[in-house]
């Protein structure tokens, strides 16, 4: 491969706070490479922030030639060298990997740049720059598969799947990513490794699954991968035969990017698992131990979605929308806070099926009946929040408390929903004296 090109060495300079470190390093006399992620960006002409160093220097000699240093991972040699701005950078000692079950590593210090490269996992990622020599250290041809758009394992694709399987949905992530061609050979070892994906922890899977949802454009690409690799079915096996026509509405959310949009990277989720039984929602998601929050808020909205997808797109196809009153009792099912998000998942279903030539309402159809729905969730009363009386003014015209006067305040909201006007002191209580003597 030809020497980089002048574009390529401005790119490739990292920021001055890195260019430090490695000034530091190498004048102690040890050789110190930029590598992973940040190198193969710049190659691409990707920004990149996090900037790595590899070097020859053990972690106790980085540990003593650095005024404020993090112990980051030091059985695996990674020091956090801290800047002047307090920004940590890695600097990792050259390793080569001893023992590895698939799942863990052990690492031995004391090796050359070649084995730590040889270690890492695709080509594109095992590329070194020297940014004082201004020299790259190319051994697995890393260059010419970032210009062939392939993602190639390092060495021999079953051995190395089977030392770390995540390596097999990285893979996926980084063809997804970068628009790339995962290369036969270790796309054939992908899928041999698929079976063995259970051994992974749910962490490492769902982290993997994050950054798909916050670093992919088009996340289609990779959970279609995912699909027929045979990982959805040892990991989400809910998933095993997830339609074209869901995953089109993952991509027509936006991407989260860095730095991450929680409740973007939700609702991506929210998309992927829509096509499920809403009842199996929270157990998909417990397995793969997502927050409480996430669960939650992607039950609810996938819920959502079944109760109310189809009845939206029949009204908004037959002018039944047209009724306020039909539209605030849909407002308060969904809820005010939770209008905008469902808002969306709605519109990133309705055009994936449009892509697919299905019916569905348009987007302008949807955005004005949105805007109207907006409206009501911040005009009407909608929940007992919003009741023009509480539990102690009806206590006070003798309806008992306990689970009766629970039943009185949702059949009050019912009975405003069908006309706010009715959200008054005295209507609400001759209303509450009724219902409540019907109960008894
Ligand atoms: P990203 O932009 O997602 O951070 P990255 O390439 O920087 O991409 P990291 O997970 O940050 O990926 O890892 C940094 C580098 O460490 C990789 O480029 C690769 O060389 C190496 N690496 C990371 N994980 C593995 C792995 N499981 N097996 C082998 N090498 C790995
Ligand atoms: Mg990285």
């Amino acid at each position: 491969m030809s020497a980089p090109s002048p574009r390529e060495v401005d790119a490739l300079r990292p920021p001055a706070a890195v260019l430090d470190i490695a000034r530091t390093l190498h004048r102690a006399g040890y050789e110190t490479w930029c590598v992973g992620g940040a190198v193969r960006d710049a190659l691409l002409g990707i920004s990149h922030l996090d900037w790595d160093l590899a070097t020859a220097a053990r972690p106790e000699v980085v540990r003593k030639l650095f005024r404020r240093t993090v112990p980051v991972g030091l059985q695996f040699g990674t020091v956090g060298v801290l800047d002047a701005a307090g920004h940590m950078h890695e600097v990792t000692t050259f390793r080569r990997d001893v023992r590895t079950d698939g799942r863990h590593a052990e690492v031995e210090f004391g090796v050359s740049l070649h084995d730590d490269l040889a270690r890492r996992d695709f080509t594109i990622n095992a590329i070194a720059w020297d940014p004082i020599g201004e020299r790259l250290a190319d051994p697995f041809d890393g260059r010419g598969d970032l210009a062939r758009g392939l993602v190639r394992a390092v060495g021999e694709p079953d051995e190395r799947f089977r030392e770390d399987r995540l390596r097999a949905l990285r893979a996926i992530r980084f063809a997804a990513r970068f628009g790339f061609t995962i290369e036969s050979h270790t796309w054939d070892a992908i899928g041999r490794s698929a079976p063995h994906l259970g051994r992974l922890s749910a962490e490492r899977v769902k982290q993997e699954l994050d950054k798909t949802m916050e670093q992919v454009m088009r996340p289609s690409a990779a959970l279609a991968l995912w699909r027929e690799s045979g990982a959805f079915g040892t990991l989400i096996a809910a998933l095993r035969d997830v339609p074209d026509v869901i995953l089109a509405a993952v991509d027509a959310l936006p991407v989260p990017g860095p730095p991450t949009r929680p409740l973007r990277r939700t609702l991506r989720l929210a998309a992927l698992l829509s096509g499920l039984d809403p009842r199996e929602v929270p157990r998909v998601l417990k397995a793969l131990k997502s927050s409480n929050l996430e669960v939650s808020t992607v039950s609810t909205l996938v819920s959502l979605w079944h109760d109310l997808g189809d009845s939206l797109a029949h009204a908004l196809a037959t002018a039944q929308a047209d009724d306020e009153r039909v539209l605030r009792h849909w407002v308060a099912r969904i809820g005010r806070l939770r209008l905008a998000a469902f808002a969306r998942l709605a519109a990133a279903h309705w055009w994936a099926r449009r892509e697919v030539g299905q019916p569905a309402p348009t987007a302008a159809e949807w955005r004005a009946l949105y805007r109207r729905m907006v409206r009501i969730a911040f005009r009407d009363p909608l929940d007992i929040a919003d009741l023009a009386v509480d539990g102690d003014d009806l206590r006070r015209v003798g309806v008992p408390g306990g689970p009766l006067l629970g039943r009185v305040l949702h059949g009050l909201v019912a009975f405003v929903l069908d006309d706010p006007a009715r959200n008054t002191p005295d209507a609400l209580l001759a209303e509450a004296t009724r219902l409540a003597a019907e109960a008894r």
